[in-house]
């Protein structure tokens, strides 16, 4: 893609009304916009990052035995009432119809997703079955100030399970926190599985926490076995309860939270089934989310430099940051990395080196690849993350992108 074709547009200077590093360097390098607090557009690069997330996380999703559907964002009123949370759900946003009825604007989806079940759900040979979304969701919280960390609108997968039994259930949630393990391997996020607020040890529910100064929860975490547990509800023992060691405390952010729900949902919607005896019983069901918008913030937060965002491959939107300096000499190089499906940003604008050099810092694509009068013949070709490039013929820096992006 060239420059322009893209959209891009890089600010000289980070936006003095934002205060997280997310925001600041996505902002300044043309990934989001903002709109409101805690309201931004995701503009092409920003939408490309955003779209290779939430491909990982379908792949994952999908390999775990997940489904796929979109549920509405829109949710009648009734449905909120059925289950008390129109009342007692916080960060609830709440719209009118000028034609009647109140509406939910959707925060999550226990309340369409129960009885929506109730159509597909009898009998006992209709489960298990795992459904999921990514979708945009809607919360009015308190505090939007950290850019895609904390929105009013933001994305997120939410998968929900149905099962017989506690048993089934608690097999099948152990397969989906392999799953998210995975996700985050393959989104370069180091994860800390730690027991949520209320939990313990011994119950199954856990966030999964990414250490950085950005986040919001405090957590203690476990430097020998990598378990952690949110200070909300630990109670002053300075040793891990799984293996002893000794607990460090640090400032972290939840990207993911899985945990059992309860039987409220089933029964406040009555989904049912009938056992082989034909005796009826109340569905076990488990819920999984992850903030696949935060998630995006988090990777910048986590991997960046005082120049700008230094992307994962697995996530980046471009693998390659073609720059050319003087005449038309990158041209042919893009047109060769083009044709052999290699993803490639092509700087073709007519602007200085220096100014080039700091947009492709700033954006942070994994390799930089200079053509110019100095390269000859040759590309020079450098990773984001270090100082120095090497000269080398177009097949072989052709070889090497690809060979590192699979
Ligand atoms: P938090 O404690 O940070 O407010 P939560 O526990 O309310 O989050 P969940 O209801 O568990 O969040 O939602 C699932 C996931 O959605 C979270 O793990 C997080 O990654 C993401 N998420 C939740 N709230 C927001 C938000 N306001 N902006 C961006 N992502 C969010
Ligand atoms: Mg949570």
């Amino acid at each position: 893609m060239r420059w322009k074709e893209n959209a891009i547009k890089t600010l000289r200077q980070a936006p003095k009304d934002e205060e997280s590093v997310n925001s600041k360097f996505l902002t300044q390098a043309g990934f989001i916009n903002k709109l409101g607090a805690g309201i931004y557009t995701f503009l092409p690069l920003g939408l490309s990052v955003l779209k290779k997330i939430e491909n990982i996380v379908c792949e994952e999703m999908n390999r775990a035995g997940g489904v796929e559907l979109l549920m509405p964002g829109l949710h009648p009123s009734e449905n909120w009432q059925k289950t008390g949370r129109w009342d007692s759900f916080d960060a609830l946003m709440k719209t009118k119809s000028a034609f009647g009825g109140e509406y939910a604007l959707g925060p999550t989806h226990e309340e369409i997703i129960y009885p929506l079940m109730g159509h597909f759900i009898s009998s006992y040979k209709d489960l298990p079955v795992a459904l999921y979304q990514i979708q945009t969701k809607f919360r009015d919280e308190k505090r939007a100030k950290s850019g895609l960390m904390r929105c009013r609108e933001f994305r997120m997968k939410d998968l929900y399970s149905f099962h017989t039994t506690t048993e089934d259930r608690d097999r099948y949630y152990e397969s989906i926190r392999k799953a998210y393990l995975k996700i985050f391997k393959r989104l370069g996020l180091k994860v800390i599985e730690t027991k949520a607020s209320g939990g313990t040890f011994s119950e199954l529910s856990q966030e999964f926490q990414v250490i950085t100064g950005a986040g919001e929860d405090t957590i203690y975490y476990c430097k020998k076995c990598g378990n952690g547990i949110n200070k909300e509800v630990y109670s002053g023992k300075e040793k891990c309860l799984i293996c002893g060691g000794v607990l460090e405390e640090g400032q972290a952010v939840e990207v993911g939270n899985i945990f059992p729900l309860k039987k409220k949902f089933a029964e406040d919607f009555n989904l049912k089934f009938k056992d082989k005896d034909g005796e009826s019983k109340l569905v076990e069901a488990g819920c999984y989310g992850l903030g696949t918008s935060r998630v995006m913030g988090t990777i910048v937060e986590v991997f960046n430099d005082e120049r700008g965002i230094i992307w994962p491959e697995s996530v980046a939107p471009f693998q390659v940051h073609l720059v050319e300096l003087g005449k038309k000499k990158g041209e042919v190089a893009y047109k060769k990395m083009f044709a052999v499906g290699v993803e490639g940003l092509y700087d073709d604008r007519d602007a200085s080196a220096g100014e080039k050099f700091a947009d492709a810092d700033l954006i942070g694509i994994p390799y930089r690849a200079v053509v110019s009068e100095k390269t000859g013949s040759k590309i020079e070709l450098k990773e984001r993350s270090s100082k120095t490039g090497k000269l080398m013929k177009i097949e072989e820096v052709i070889r090497k992108v690809n060979g590192n992006s699979r």
